[in-house]
């Protein structure tokens, strides 16, 4: 970056490298000439782009406040049309003989306006549904269009959940319980013999292919989910015994989220190709092969298979996936079963955009250095001074060792009362001084022992943005889980500050140090400095996927404001939902608090204090104008 600086001028396709925006961003987002980052709905294949910044303005106009989820409804169109033709394709292009069936597994983001547009636009494909609850089958069966769509239900199943999967079936939706357990299969028989219904079973299978990846404990032998062949082969005795052989129609594996490697993806549909085979051979009716989820997404724009990337494109696996079905199966000359994939995080995380706003920022400030020390100073501070000015190249980590250990003894001797508030702060500058002097000169280092690596985000300005970390981006948190962030403008500038971005909870944990880099990962991010009366916006893209309802209720901030718009061939765009995030009032509900009764006790104690003489009843009653007003209001900063 600074070379690139005296180079040329600062432009925008420097920040659209700086960010890989173009990698991470499949098309659908990229920098404009202007200087701000774009939405482009239909992604490679052209048309409209829109400015995030001028969406952020309208939805300001309309009385939002950061922070905003925004959705892209197009792009989520777009994914789910993107995902049947290019199996569409490598269908055709092989010859398979059944067809895709994709299915949206609700878990990954169970909002109804997600669910509603994902049956709504999904139906002219069949796009289903997958559930694991009975909430979940529940709210499939209210938002399901198409009937040859597949509504499959795994989980485990009581009683209940099977009545209403069984009357689902009987309404004509084309519903699939899968055992996850060998003990749902008498349960499923009894109640559909008293419902009279024919039942359409499936078996969820362990595989003995494991993948690489962060959920990875989802497959593999010692997975806590499907049947081991022994059981699969009772399930079809049994079967077999009461002449149901016919209802046993598909096979499910599932190996986990996120799979970065296609190798494993091979491996595991080869593995669970030669298992449906065998189904077959023992006479099952079959017909469907469901490959589960695991189809990933390149957040890190790398396409490597590092965990927040994927080593493939999605051609190569859909491509890979009908071929190896196809060779198995053609060998042993069985149908071909039509192709199920549960692919939930690719289909949903790249329509939703986290916005917010930077409410400060905290640099270190050296500050100056005297040019002599008083007499006083102590010996630790003496030491200090000695090894700023010894920095050299060579003496870097040694530098860096005393520096630490004298400042740490000026620590002691504060705390124990020996030097003063003034002389500790000395110590605090001079060590801040030797630590931007090694920064700047590691560069120069071939290999950048760790301890000084991690200066950079100790040196770091932060950056306090105006959202939850736990609310919006729980994985960033749990997982460590990498997500793309940046200004959505002023790229045409120079970032020249490093920063990270801490959220306002100011908990050590609500914050994001780990950054997308165009050679690997990076622990700040280039930043612009704050203009003084101007908002300074950034976006993290990719969250559409589990981020919505795993967030908790840290120091009570709640759901943000969500704006859906769509985006017309034209350009133009529509504000097609709005939803308001939680009020105060909902927050302090959820944990059990009765808004009113909160009202009444606050309206009890200024009485009191008017009682008191502490207020007058005017103050009283503007007090409780504040109050009032503070419990309809936002629970994020409010300017
Ligand atoms: C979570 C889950 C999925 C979704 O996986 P993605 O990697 O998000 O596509 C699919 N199927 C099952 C059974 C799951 O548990």
């Amino acid at each position: 970056m600074a070379k690139k600086q005296t180079l040329h001028q600062w432009s925008v396709e420097d920040s659209a490298e700086l960010y890989g925006i173009r990698t991470w961003g499949a098309g659908y987002f990229d920098v404009s000439p202007k200087g701000e980052v774009v939405i482009r709905p239909f992604g490679h294949d052209g048309g409209p782009e829109v400015s995030v910044l001028e969406i952020i303005h309208e939805i300001q106009d309309r009385g939002y406040d950061m922070p905003v989820l925004l959705r892209v409804e197009n792009i989520l169109d777009s994914q789910i049309s993107l995902l049947h033709q290019t199996f569409r394709t490598a269908i055709s292009e092989l010859g398979y003989r059944g067809d895709y069936r994709g299915v949206f597994p609700i878990k990954v983001n169970q909002q109804q306006q997600v669910v509603e547009k994902i049956a709504q636009y999904g139906a002219a494909y069949h796009h289903g549904l997958e559930v694991g609850s009975k909430a979940e089958l529940i709210a499939a069966v209210s938002q399901l269009q198409s009937r040859e769509a597949c509504l499959i239900c795994n989980g485990y199943k009581d009683e209940e959940f099977i009545d209403l999967g069984l009357h689902a079936l009987r309404m004509g939706f084309n519903c699939f319980f899968v055992l996850e357990m060998p003990g749902e299969l008498d349960v499923i028989l009894e109640r559909a013999a008293r419902l009279k219904v024919k039942p359409q079973i499936g078996v969820r299978v362990k595989l003995s292919t494991k993948a690489s990846g962060h959920w990875s404990e989802s497959g593999g032998e010692r997975s806590s989910f499907g049947l081991t062949s022994a059981q699969i082969v009772d399930v079809v005795d049994t079967l077999k015994e009461r002449g149901l052989l016919d209802c046993l129609k598909l096979m499910h594996y599932h190996l986990g989220s996120q799979v970065p490697n296609i190798r494993d993806i091979r491996a595991a549909v080869m593995e669970a190709t030669r298992i449906y085979a065998g189904l077959v051979q023992e006479g099952a009716l079959m017909g469907y092969l469901d490959l589960g989820g695991g189809l990933a997404v390149d957040y890190d724009g790398s396409h490597t298979n590092y965990v927040s990337s994927r080593n493939y494109s999605l051609s190569e696996y859909c491509t890979d996936v009908v071929e190896a079905v196809m060779t198995i199966l053609d060998e042993q000359a069985i149908a071909h079963p039509h192709i199920i994939t549960e692919s939930g995080r690719a289909t949903v995380a790249y329509y939703s955009v986290l916005l917010f706003n930077i409410l400060d920022v905290s640099l270190i400030e050296v500050g100056s250095l005297p040019d002599e020390l008083p007499d006083d100073a102590p010996e630790a501070v003496r030491n200090l001074r000695e090894t700023l000015n010894a920095l050299s190249l060579r003496s870097l980590q040694e530098c860096y060792n005393d520096a630490v250990y004298y400042y740490d003894e000026m620590r002691q001797l504060f705390i124990t009362g020996r030097v003063t508030l003034r002389q500790r702060t000395m110590a605090e500058r001079y060590f801040w001084a030797i630590m931007r002097g090694i920064a700047q000169e590691k560069s120069k280092l071939k290999q950048i022992p760790k301890d000084l690596a991690e200066i950079d985000s100790t040196l770091a300005d932060i950056y306090y943005g105006n959202f939850s970390v736990f609310q919006s981006l729980p994985d960033s948190w749990a997982i460590d889980q990498v997500f793309p962030i940046m200004p959505v403008h002023r790229l045409n500038e120079i970032p020249e500050r490093q920063g990270i971005v801490s959220d306002m909870t100011c908990d050590s944990d609500g914050r994001i140090n780990h950054f997308i880099a165009p050679q690997g990962m990076k622990s700040t991010l280039d930043l612009h400095t704050l203009r003084p009366g101007e908002e300074y916006y950034l976006g993290v893209f990719l969250v559409g996927a589990y981020q919505e309802t795993l967030g908790d209720l840290h120091n009570l901030l709640g759901d943000t404001n969500v704006v859906s718009v769509r985006i017309q061939e034209d350009g133009s765009y529509e504000f097609v939902r709005e939803l308001n995030g939680d009020s105060i009032s909902d927050i302090l509900a959820y944990v059990e608090y009765d808004p009113r009764k909160i009202l009444e006790d606050i309206r009890r104690a200024a009485e009191r204090a008017v009682r008191e003489k502490r207020l007058t009843p005017t103050q009283r009653y503007s007090l409780m104008q504040a109050y009032e007003g503070g419990m309809r209001g936002y629970t994020y900063f409010e300017r």
